[in-house]
């Protein structure tokens, strides 16, 4: 069944949560070994949930942040590298839509090709500049040539690098010295991927990098231009909290079921019932319910607000992240205390749930950010 076919949200859950099932069937097999999740895109796609943040008056559904936050939740609980991938694209898609901040034609255009399964993403990391949201200027160089722009440089962390079919690609144009963004399709002459990911944590992500040797594209490529590190308050990025905390949900899941299981012979029935296990039970439950909140209730605030209100919303969206991606941290450490050194095993899933969370702490905003933003509100 297709997301497009039913509108509430418990009904948009329960197909996501079914397709959520399936990749977590999968998620043990290849992706433990770094491949990258091709049949989960496909099956995505044809659930037609790839376009489902494009904006109604240009076709789609216009998701709001809540339920796509509820969504990618769901999805991560099966696989967090297929919610993490996918989350960029969809979230992008959504915030172009409400900042109207790109020519409304190259945003329509866009938007009828990702109808039509394309997918897109950022490219703003580079090995120079480290976290973009610091402040880095590209060292990725756009030379003016006619009616084309010529780009050269190096992107790393191009999350689902497989599959794209655009990159949004920060780069310093030369003449100026200003930032912008170029939508670069992956058919442009010049474009190379190097499969350099080799993460241990979201190894299915295929966050390989992007090459650009004299790419070349049209005028129309430069979308946007901006400063960098000031991209203000991003509601979308939610998407990197729900998904950790996903992650988190299956990992309690796990770990409740193997208690009701286990059962050494120095006890009568499981360890389910003793006072230790229910203890780490109820604090990973207690650790789940308070993010859950924290998220859901952002969210919300977001989707009812104005363009004013949500521009001042930066120490909730970074609170939120920072909360939740270390909550989640908790409830996976948590997890494997109940399961004990099984948790170790490579044919536990927990381990990958336990490299999987620590790739939150490198997605933005970063901790340390995020408590300087908070320091500057407070005293404000
Ligand atoms: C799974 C995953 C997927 C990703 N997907 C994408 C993607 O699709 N597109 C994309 O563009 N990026 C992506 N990224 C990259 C991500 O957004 C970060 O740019 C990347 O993780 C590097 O962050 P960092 O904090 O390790 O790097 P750095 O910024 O190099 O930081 C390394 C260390 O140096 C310190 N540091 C560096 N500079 C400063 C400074 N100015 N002030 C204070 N401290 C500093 C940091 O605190 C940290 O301790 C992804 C990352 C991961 C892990």
């Amino acid at each position: 069944m297709k997301f497009q076919e039913v509108k509430t949200i418990q009904k948009r859950l329960e197909i996501m949560e079914e397709l959520s099932r399936k990749f977590l069937t999968r998620a043990a097999g290849k992706h433990e070994e770094g491949q990258f999740p091709y049949e989960n895109i496909k099956d995505l796609k044809e659930a037609g949930y790839t376009s489902l943040t494009i904006p109604k008056r240009n076709g789609g559904e216009g998701l709001s942040l809540y339920e796509f936050i509820r969504l990618q939740e769901k999805m991560a609980e099966g696989d967090g590298s297929t919610a993490l991938s996918i989350g960029w694209h969809m979230g992008i898609m959504k915030s172009l839509g409400e900042k109207n901040s790109w020519k409304e034609s190259i945003y329509k255009n866009l938007c009828e090709k990702v109808k039509n399964g394309a997918l897109m993403n950022n490219c703003a990391t580079e090995p120079q500049t480290g976290s973009p949201t610091r402040g880095g200027k590209p060292v990725t160089s756009a030379v003016r040539d006619g009616h084309n722009w010529v780009l050269n440089g190096r992107k790393t962390f191009t999350t689902m690098a497989p599959v794209l079919d655009y990159f949004n690609v920060s780069a310093t144009i030369a003449d100026n010295g200003q930032i912008g963004n170029f939508l670069i399709p992956r058919t442009a002459e010049g474009v190379e991927i190097e499969e350099t990911w080799d993460s241990i944590a979201m190894r299915g992500t295929g966050s390989h990098d992007l090459i650009l040797k004299n790419a070349r594209v049209k005028e129309e490529a430069l979308v946007e231009i901006f400063e960098p590190g000031q991209k203000g308050a991003a509601g979308w990025l939610l998407h990197i909290p729900a998904c950790y905390l996903g992650i988190a949900q299956a990992a309690q899941t796990y770990a409740i079921d193997f208690a009701k299981k286990y059962s050494p012979n120095s006890i009568n029935g499981a360890i389910i019932d003793l006072p230790n296990v229910q203890q780490k039970i109820g604090e990973m439950e207690l650790e789940l319910m308070r993010a859950r909140h924290f998220l859901y209730s952002v969210a919300k605030q977001w989707d009812e607000a104005d363009e004013l209100a949500r521009s001042i919303m930066q120490p909730e969206l970074g609170a939120v992240k920072f909360a939740v991606t270390n909550a989640a941290i908790s409830v996976v450490d948590l997890a494997m205390r109940v399961v004990g050194a099984r948790s170790l095993s490579e044919k536990n899933p927990l381990q990958r749930y336990y490299r999987d969370v620590r790739a939150g702490l490198h997605n933005p905003p970063m901790d340390d950010m995020t408590i300087q933003v908070l320091a500057k509100h407070a005293i404000e």
